[in-house]
């Protein structure tokens, strides 16, 4: 870090931190194992989210967001997973605030007032579609294809790993327009459309797991799948830039939330002497001050993303700055 570095919040970055702790104080513990339960998706606690206007944090104001940037998008997702609700909590919003980027970016007007404004009205909920069985980390091995034929691309593949796709009804999703062998680079030839999941012609088969069961897996299976080309962001064959500019801010939400469950397990793990319980007590205490040291050891060696972002260089930047924001 260099000299001169402001890591203080400032005074609207304390205001969202708090205001998403006050919305996510009317969903406690007891809501979250709930949901852990039963599996159901936390559909309150997404509608108060909407509610409190939090969806579009970094979306842009004229298409009815808080035109906020990745610090305080962060911050937001750092307090919801801080709260008893960890990852399903985080999962269930996580989404819409970094999937639709690239709509911001590269959208047209048209296609920013059609595809933005009921996302953050929390009217409609998407789901991000890029993991393939055989392209994991790679995402150029991809081989869901689409095939443009007049106005529209007819579209087949198998995704997996697709968060929400229970429960979304549209679906930012990458596809090859021209065969990887067709490429003169691996990056090329990628296209990204986010149009509706037309269930007719999208199966979508939930994958059993352990942990976050309250936000579904699934595997995607796409059989004659038509999108218009008015839902290409973009243009075609650039899909791999244009899904960065999602993925580059994923990154740094996904390391906020890590570090406010982490936070939660501090604050929760119980510290104290009790007769009854004398040897759990120091177990815990021991667990809790393994947590804290991991948590601190991150903290000051691996560039806590907490301390990056609220460098000064990453504050009000929108999500789009992020590559650029990060110190080195
Ligand atoms: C709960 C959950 C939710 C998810 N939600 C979504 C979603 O909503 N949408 C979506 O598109 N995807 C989603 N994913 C998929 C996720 O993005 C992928 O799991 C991730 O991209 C890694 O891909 P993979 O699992 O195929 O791992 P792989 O790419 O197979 O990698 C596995 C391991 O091998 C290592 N590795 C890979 N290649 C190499 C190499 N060449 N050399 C050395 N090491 C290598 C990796 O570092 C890694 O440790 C989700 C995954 C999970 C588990």
């Amino acid at each position: 870090m260099g000299q001169g570095m402001d890591f203080e919040f400032s005074d609207d970055q304390r205001a969202v931190r708090d205001a998403a702790e006050r919305i996510c104080q009317d969903f406690p513990d007891s809501y979250w194992l709930a949901r852990d339960e039963d599996g159901v998706f936390p559909h309150e606690f997404h509608a108060a989210m909407a509610e409190g206007g939090w969806l579009g944090i970094a979306m842009p104001v004229e298409n009815g967001g808080a035109g906020l940037g990745i610090t305080e998008a962060a911050l937001m997702m750092q307090t919801v997973a801080a709260s008893g609700g960890a990852m399903a909590a985080a999962s269930s919003i996580h989404m819409n605030i970094f999937a639709p980027h690239p709509i911001v970016v590269h959208g047209t007007d048209e296609q920013k007032k059609r595809m933005l404004e009921p996302l953050i009205r929390g009217e409609q909920k998407a789901c991000f579609g890029v993991t393939e069985p055989d392209a994991g980390l790679d995402t150029t091995r991809i081989t869901t294809r689409a095939v443009k034929d007049g106005k529209t691309y007819l579209v087949n593949g198998r995704k997996i790993w697709i968060s929400t796709a229970q429960i979304a009804d549209h679906i930012m999703l990458l596809c090859r327009t021209t065969a990887l062998e067709g490429c003169a680079r691996p990056t090329e030839g990628l296209s990204l459309f986010y149009t509706p999941l037309d269930r007719d012609h999208i199966e979508v088969r939930e994958i059993p797991k352990m942990g976050r069961k309250a936000v579904d897996s699934n595997t995607l299976f796409i059989d004659g799948l038509t999108i218009p080309e008015e839902d290409l962001i973009g243009g075609e064959g650039q899909g791999f830039s244009v899904l960065l500019q999602g993925l580059n801010p994923e990154r740094i939400l996904i390391a906020a939330e890590a570090l406010g469950i982490g936070r939660k397990c501090v604050r929760q793990v119980p510290c104290g002497r009790s007769h009854q319980f004398n040897l759990y007590s120091v177990a815990f205490c021991g667990l809790r001050s393994n947590i804290s040291l991991s948590l601190s050891g991150l903290c000051s060696t691996q560039k806590a993303p907490d301390k990056i972002l609220r460098s000064r260089r990453s504050r009000g930047t929108n999500l789009s700055g992020t590559s650029t924001a990060i110190p080195e």
